[in-house]
């Protein structure tokens, strides 16, 4: 080839490539994204010890999310997911929930770039004050430690999604994954105390996600929750077959719940190798449109929540060269502008819709039993004796469990954080 014919295919291929580049920015800026999972609030935990005085979010190289790069990244909204090991299960999960949604509100609160948002107006009008939507998602069901009130008081403190387990069975819903025992041989999918979760879920306007929960809990959830579901950052089985991700039959049932699957970008489930790229990311969207279609598509990038990504989408900086190859791949602008935040806002406008429907309902006093739940950190509360007082006892027979339970925490708080 000679060096002319080298120089015009240069100038054309820069012609192409600027012109696509510019199309992105057009489209993202009127199109802007709503991510599903982002792990920053661990990150401020590991790192930091939640002192987040000591922390500049608006520029922190040495993460994969800071302020100026979510800006760069296109991001509008972003749900923080509140996440505590499952080593804090029957223990102290519900103290450090409470610390993570702390440590969330406050960086949403002090940085003028963010604004937490807890309804699908406030999200939208967000956008049109060019701040970053903060939204809590709790991650684990282990968090509400088998109590209806305590989800609904986090539903208070702004908590508008949770994924019913994180890589640990609860006693009521079971997970994809099997690194820990508990709850191992007594669960089944989804427990009757499970679909009161669910019920009471649906009647708060909280979004239910699937991320995380065995194919059997979905299952099980998608035949009995009244509002679409979530999965918050999953990726395709058929394309990478990691148990984290969905099959194809699982696509088609959320597809018949009006749900929605948002692309978890972690190297490990878009290859189920060591190393990927943006191409490996792209075939999922491809295959998951082919099944159920780009009305049913977000992104979950799960980005401070796993240690590898793809080449080229290494921080939160980078979602504008997927959408790039998405359109190189003839998506068109309305499919992306719907996977982008399109399909999440009519996700959350039918679950207020739903919840709007629920609203004689009262809060369910379902409780969990005591035999469901092996915790011997729970106190046993009895009925007044004839004297009238209340009286109490750890519901193991001794309180000599209390020093094995607190060693218990930080001994896998320990590996957890590994
Ligand atoms: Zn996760």
């Amino acid at each position: 080839m000679s060096q002319t014919h080298c120089i015009i295919l240069f100038s054309l291929w820069t012609l192409i490539s600027g012109y696509s580049d510019d199309r992105v920015r057009d489209l993202m800026s009127r199109y802007p994204l709503i991510d599903g999972h982002n792990d920053l609030a661990l990150q401020l935990r590991k790192l930091h010890n939640n002192r987040l005085n000591n922390v500049n979010v608006n520029n922190m190289s040495n993460i994969a999310t800071d302020i100026t790069r979510l800006h760069a990244g296109h991001v509008q909204a972003q749900m923080f997911a509140v996440y505590v090991m499952c080593g804090a299960q029957d223990k102290d999960a519900v103290r450090l929930t409470l610390e993570q949604i702390d440590v969330i509100r406050r960086m949403c609160t002090e940085y003028k770039d963010f604004e937490l948002v807890t309804s699908a107006q406030e999200l939208r009008n967000s956008k049109l004050r060019h701040k970053i939507a903060c939204m809590l998602s709790i991650e684990g069901g282990h968090s509400i430690d088998s109590s209806l009130p305590a989800l609904r008081m986090f539903y208070q403190l702004g908590v508008r999604s949770m994924s019913l387990t994180h890589t640990c069975n609860t006693p009521w819903a079971e997970s994809s994954s099997k690194l820990y025992m508990f709850y191992q041989k007594q669960n089944d999918s989804l427990t009757s105390f499970g679909k009161a979760v669910v019920e009471e879920m649906n009647r708060l306007g909280m979004i239910i996600d699937l991320s995380h929960t065995s194919w059997g809990t979905a299952q099980a959830v998608l035949n009995h929750s009244k509002a679409p579901v979530i999965f918050s950052h999953s990726s395709s089985y058929t394309i990478c077959n990691n148990d984290r991700n969905v099959p194809d039959w699982l696509l088609k049932e959320l597809k018949r719940n009006r749900g929605l699957i948002m692309v978890n970008l972690h190297t490990n489930f878009i290859s189920c190798k060591k190393e990927a790229n943006i191409s490996h990311v792209a075939d999922h969207f491809d295959h998951i449109k082919r099944i159920i279609g780009a009305d049913s598509i977000g992104i979950g990038s799960d980005f401070e929540g796993a240690v590898s990504f793809p080449k080229g989408l290494e921080d939160v900086s980078k979602y504008p060269a997927l959408i790039k190859e998405l359109l190189r791949r003839n998506w068109t602008e309305q499919e992306l502008a719907d996977i982008l935040r399109r399909n999440f806002i009519r996700i959350f406008d039918e679950v207020e819709k739903m919840r709007d429907q629920l609203v004689y309902e009262r809060p369910s006093e379902v409780q969990i039993s005591m035999e469901e739940v092996q915790n011997p950190c729970r106190l046993v509360l009895r009925h007044p004796d004839s004297t009238g007082s209340l009286s109490e006892k750890s519901h193991s027979s001794s309180d000599q469990s209390r020093p094995l339970c607190l060693a218990l925490v930080l001994l896998l708080s320990n590996l957890i954080l590994l």
